[in-house]
């Protein structure tokens, strides 16, 4: 009898021994059947799965490799810390440096604190919005991510309404909606949650409008409450400053996680001086969140992203991605959406309402070693390289030939 592939041996074991063989974001039954489930190794923009099968990958760990995998002086600077310890009973120096240097490249932040998921910082954003503020009611946009916790995880399983019963929904970019959120808030509210743009899955992106942006500033100054932006999913790949720095509004807290420390486990909270006392007040922490060698990896990426221009490297990659998939459509025939900004693209296409043309087309692609995500934005790293991309391209080029032989044409 021939032998399963390693992956479909490892998701049988799993099933054993895993609840359901898997769980959250990384489920691979929630992609195309092709999609490996379980990966090897990696370098750069480049990964390779346990059957051996290499890909140009445009997802890099839904955020956190930002430099490319493996990147010289990140891992450098982590396995020097490792030499010296990880874990104490406290922290190292590199928690202080790391602190001084969010405060020094982060427009609105004058203090930093540090954890290991973006859950933990934007869940943190929360307690200290609503320490300082001595109230309960916090605004999210209806559909965004803001992490697992029972406040925020997007399935109702295993939650009560008293876990979210304080939360009051409004419509990304749309006033009306926050106002009357704010009607029902009354004088309670402790703070608004924003993403820096709308990043949901399996809809179009969408930029926020700098004067509703401005709006949300306004309203948080004039009912002292909170302006919080999650900033963990875009952070560091679209400005360093923090991602509402080039529309120019500030928030009071931000939560950063995914790319900081090029794939090592690290969040960060910062705010303004005016949460500074309320994020001292709270009790918050972890048994890894003092750990050093994700704080070292920090600090080296934040160097690395500076010295190699890392930022206009992804606009560059993003750039001619973006112009390539859509020149390629066209001459297929289909005709796409790409929205959001270059570097976290989403790709879908016009008329294909159950999804079936985008998700051909990454089966298509993964078939062909590009590595692509039918449902939600992807990611570019500044390890695509130009060549890389032309080489990704040629490869689209092929898989959008194979989908108009499957499905004809829009
Ligand atoms: N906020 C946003 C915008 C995210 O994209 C994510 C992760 N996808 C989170 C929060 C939660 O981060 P984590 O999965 O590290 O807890």
């Amino acid at each position: 009898m021939r032998e399963l592939p390693n992956d479909q041996l490892l998701r049988k074991r799993a099933r054993q021994v895993i609840p359901g063989g898997m769980y959250g974001h990384g489920h691979a039954a929630m992609l195309p059947p092709n999609y490996p489930q379980f990966f090897e190794r990696g370098e750069g923009c480049r990964i390779t799965d346990v059957d051996g099968n290499e890909y140009i990958d445009f997802m890099c760990g839904f955020g956190p490799n930002l430099l490319g995998m493996n990147h010289p002086s990140v891992e450098a600077a982590a396995a020097e810390q490792r030499a010296l310890g990880n874990c104490f009973n406290g922290p190292t120096a590199r928690m202080v440096e790391l602190a001084e240097l969010f405060v020094e490249t982060i427009a609105h932040a004058d203090w930093a604190m540090f954890s290991k998921n973006g859950t933990d910082a934007t869940t943190a954003c929360l307690t200290i919005a609503r320490a300082a503020t001595r109230r309960r009611k916090v605004l999210i946009a209806h559909g965004a991510y803001h992490g697992a916790a029972p406040w925020c995880t997007p399935s109702h399983k295993g939650i009560v309404d008293g876990d979210r019963a304080h939360l009051l929904e409004y419509e990304y970019n749309d006033l009306e909606s926050v106002e009357a959120a704010l009607e029902e808030a009354r004088d309670d509210l402790a703070g608004i949650v924003v993403s820096p743009f709308r990043h949901d899955a399996f809809i179009d992106q969408e930029m926020p409008d700098p004067e509703w942006a401005r709006a949300l500033r306004r309203i948080c100054d004039e009912r002292e409450a909170a302006l919080i932006l999650d900033d963990v999913r875009a952070g560091f790949r679209l400005t360093f400053g923090g991602s509402w720095e080039t529309i120019g509004v500030d928030p009071d807290l931000s939560a950063y996680s995914k790319s900081i420390a090029n794939g090592y486990a690290l969040a960060a909270i910062v705010g303004n001086d005016r949460y500074r006392d309320a994020a001292r007040s709270i009790y918050t922490t972890g048994s890894f969140w003092y750990s050093a060698v994700p704080m070292a990896a920090c600090l080296a990426t934040i160097q690395a992203v500076r010295e190699e221009e890392a930022i206009a490297q992804m606009e560059r990659s993003g750039t001619l991605l973006r112009e390539g998939l859509d020149a390629q459509a066209r001459a297929h025939g289909f005709a796409l959406r790409q929205t959001g900004p270059v570097q976290m693209p989403m790709v879908l296409f016009e008329d294909d309402p159950d999804t079936a043309k985008v998700r051909g087309l990454s089966a298509q692609a993964l078939e062909r070693g590009v590595y692509l995500h039918p449902w939600h934005n992807m990611f570019v790293c500044a390890a695509h390289r130009e060549d890389d991309i032309r080489l990704a391209l040629e490869r689209t080029d092929d898989a959008f030939a194979a989908l108009k032989r499957e499905h004809g044409t829009v």
